[in-house]
């Protein structure tokens, strides 16, 4: 089966388009030397803005879960945000991280489940714990 590109004009197997996607409908339309082509200079041109917004956006719900367990360090009270990091209280927080599809989804999660499961820890706090707990062991596995 063939479809015509309407970007180069060329005639090509269906298989060199991609597929109807609901989240991205005018992929379906060029090929995909031209779609690849299309996606690459839309990068290229606004990759500041892009870049910006993801961290912007980033930056605010990180700030939001930290304001939310209080801004400071539940076992030292060490306050300097940039050094403060969501704990998982049992252990197993990058499993459990890596379950969502997004740090967003993530930091919404844990708002959501209040502070049963997770606390809010500064870098050295974090790491002494899992040192204690040997966290840091499953890791390897
Ligand atoms: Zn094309
Ligand atoms: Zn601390």
């Amino acid at each position: 089966m063939k479809k015509k590109c309407p970007k180069c004009g060329k005639v090509k197997e269906r298989s060199l388009f991609y597929m109807r996607s609901p989240k991205t409908p005018w992929v379906n339309s060029s090929c995909k030397s031209c779609h690849s082509k299309l996606v690459v200079s839309w990068k290229e041109k606004n990759k500041d803005r892009v870049l910006i917004t993801t961290k912007k956006y980033r930056d605010r719900c990180r700030q939001e879960v930290i304001e939310f367990f209080g801004s400071k360090c539940m076992r030292c009270g060490f306050d300097d945000t940039r050094a403060l990091q969501i704990d998982h209280i049992a252990g197993g927080g990058r499993k459990d991280r890596a379950s969502y599809s997004s740090i967003q989804e993530f930091y919404k999660k844990v708002i959501e489940e209040k502070a049963n499961k997770y606390q809010l820890l500064c870098a050295n706090c974090n790491q002494i714990k899992r040192l204690q707990n040997m966290e840091h062991r499953t890791k390897k596995q």
